[in-house]
């Protein structure tokens, strides 16, 4: 019995030992959680001022397409003046030709105003890209030292692991339903599966326990379960 409760409370302690490096390691999570939210609202403002680059990126070509379609029809028209014969029909077409001056002219005013637009946005993206990496140039130094205590303790992690599978071969070994019944607890509520008993009662929920109970556990004598919480008993050497 006494070697029994031994094994338990060698395998409980490599089990706290994994416990507590996996809080170790959750606890790096809001911080590079943190750290990626930062870095995602300047990658969203730099999608944002993108799209607005290429909308008006298209804006400005669609403006230069019809100006080019104008021009050409403005040719056409003063090569057509050129060969007229009539004095009417060439006083239609000056007439065409100056109304089409003036659309072409307010196109070309548009377009102006384009190419400042597209330029204005062209340099917000280059100072949300330079404000991107910047954030991400800040981040770094603190990223690494993240980077390398986890990776610290994902290998304290990783031996305290092999210990515990260790522990519960141990086991195992000799009494298979022991062990399942230590994972069974575990499994339950109780963050542990052992607890230690507290004066006259359960160490973990502090229910009180049978006086004849507690001086068999106390006596080493049995694995008393609590009846309250299901947890294993023990009493201190
Ligand atoms: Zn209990």
């Amino acid at each position: 019995m006494q070697s029994d409760l031994k094994r338990l409370l060698t395998l409980q302690e490599a089990d706290r030992l994994v416990m507590s490096i996996e809080a170790e390691i959750q606890t790096f999570e809001p911080e590079v959680a943190e750290l990626d939210a930062g870095v995602k609202r300047l990658e969203d403002e730099l999608t944002r001022v993108q799209r607005n680059l290429e909308e008006a990126n298209k804006r400005r070509t669609e403006l230069e397409s019809n100006i080019e379609t104008y021009r050409v029809t403005q040719e056409q028209r003063r090569q057509k003046l050129e060969w007229v014969r009539g004095a009417k029909e060439a006083s239609a077409l000056m007439a065409e030709i100056d109304l089409a001056r003036s659309v072409l002219a307010k196109e070309e005013a548009d377009w102006i105003r384009s190419s400042d637009e597209v330029q204005a946005i062209e340099a917000a993206v280059a100072e949300v890209e330079q404000r991107v990496a910047a954030e991400e140039e800040a981040q770094s130094p603190r990223r690494e030292e993240i980077a390398q205590a986890q990776s610290e303790c994902d290998g304290r992690l990783e031996e305290a692991s092999a210990r515990r599978a260790e522990a519960a071969q141990e086991i195992n070994r000799t009494k298979r339903q022991l062990l399942t019944m230590y994972d069974k607890i575990r499994g339950g509520r109780a963050p542990l599966a052992m607890y230690e008993l507290h004066a006259d009662a359960c160490g973990h929920c502090y229910t009180s326990v049978p006086m004849h109970l507690r001086e068999q556990i106390r006596r080493g004598e049995t694995l008393a379960t609590c009846e309250a919480c299901g947890v294993l008993m023990f009493a201190a050497e």
